[in-house]
């Protein structure tokens, strides 16, 4: 391992989601094994311009693997999108003697810790962080086990209203582009059905399921349904919509929004982030940069960060036609 990096500079950009912490006391304590110094970026980008650092050393990150959100606290700087911002942001990094970059965050911060390396030759290695789970070249992002599982849970609870009133729940959560949560929550939780951003199951299709539901017998359901889902409606419109075509549904909405990202990261998180923040700062150590870490067959493998960028996930078709049967 060659040891010619002496400070390596830690951030956190774009969305927060739970892990991060953890993922930022792995990065710290694993420089301090190595014996190089850590300094941290308060504010994503925004703060790598103002000059916003902290030095962190093991005990700086005690007693944080368990919190959400992220110590650091994240940003989205518009000043970085321009060459002056990003000159300004590598002059204090020099002026402090940080030598490489560890970004955690999403495919956005991704592409400006790319830019920053094209332009400055700086080392840089991205960590996927967001709850979407919508990165190419890791089968888990930071904080998507956590979202599920909070989503899980939520909908366990509306559960018991719903079938205390036999009611029928359309319960939103996030996913403007991606259905991972919606897909998997949604079985995880037995929902009646699920529509995704990926899948134009279209309106007659949910209205078949509820009429079958109704005639075997169910006497409420939950449907999960992503933001970005391809119905044309949103989740109040398509309220109106079953009401108007079965008026003896009593329907009720449950936007689940930010509460999604929050909350203490799962134990699975955790153990990604610990592992992710290992593999980051060996992989500066080893001389590599534009690499992202992620999890890959159980292992944690680099992927390009431009491929990272430009890679499309796909949803597990397999899982549609599980939660088809399981709605039987
Ligand atoms: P999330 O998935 O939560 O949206 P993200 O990392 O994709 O996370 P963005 O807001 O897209 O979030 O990006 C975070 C920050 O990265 C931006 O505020 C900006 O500072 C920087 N960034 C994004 N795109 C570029 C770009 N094309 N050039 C320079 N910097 C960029």
């Amino acid at each position: 391992m060659s040891k010619t990096i002496k400070k390596i500079g830690v951030l956190t950009s774009g969305g927060d989601s739970p892990g991060m912490n953890a993922a930022i006391r792995s990065v710290v304590r694993t420089c301090a094994f190595h014996n190089i110094e850590c300094v941290g970026i308060y504010r994503g980008y925004q703060g790598m311009i103002e000059g916003d650092f902290k030095e962190l050393g093991p005990r700086s990150v005690n007693n944080i693997i368990n919190k959400g959100g992220t110590f650091l606290k994240s940003a989205r700087s518009q000043e970085f999108r321009t060459p002056e911002g990003r000159k300004k942001a590598h002059d204090n990094l020099v002026k402090e003697g940080v030598e490489a970059l560890v970004v955690i965050g999403g495919d956005g911060s991704f592409t400006g810790g790319l830019l920053f390396n094209a332009e400055f030759g700086f080392p840089v290695i991205g960590i996927p962080g967001t709850i979407d789970n919508d990165i190419y070249g890791t089968s888990h992002t930071l904080g998507y086990d956590t979202a599920l599982n909070t989503v899980v849970e939520v909908i366990d609870k509306i559960r018991d209203t719903a079938s205390s009133h036999n009611r029928l729940f359309l319960v939103e959560v996030m996913g403007r582009d991606a259905g991972h949560i919606a897909l998997n929550a949604g079985i995880g939780a037995g929902a009646e059905e699920i529509l995704i951003p990926e899948e134009d199951l279209g309106l007659e299709r949910l209205m078949d399921s509820l009429k079958r539901s109704k005639s075997t017998g169910k006497t409420s359901s939950i449907v999960v349904i992503a933001e970005g889902d391809k119905t044309g409606k949103n989740v109040f419109e398509l309220k109106d919509y079953v009401e108007s075509n079965f008026p003896e549904y009593d329907v009720r909405v449950s936007v689940l929004g930010h509460m999604q990202r929050g909350g203490s990261p799962s134990c699975f998180d955790r153990v990604l982030a610990s592992r992710l923040g290992v593999k980051a700062v060996e992989s500066i150590l080893e001389g590599k940069s534009n690499y992202m870490v992620g999890l890959l067959n159980d292992k944690i493998a680099l992927t390009p960060l431009e491929q990272a960028i430009k890679g499309h996930t796909e949803i597990d078709r397999e899982l549609l036609r599980v939660s088809d049967i399981m709605s039987i």
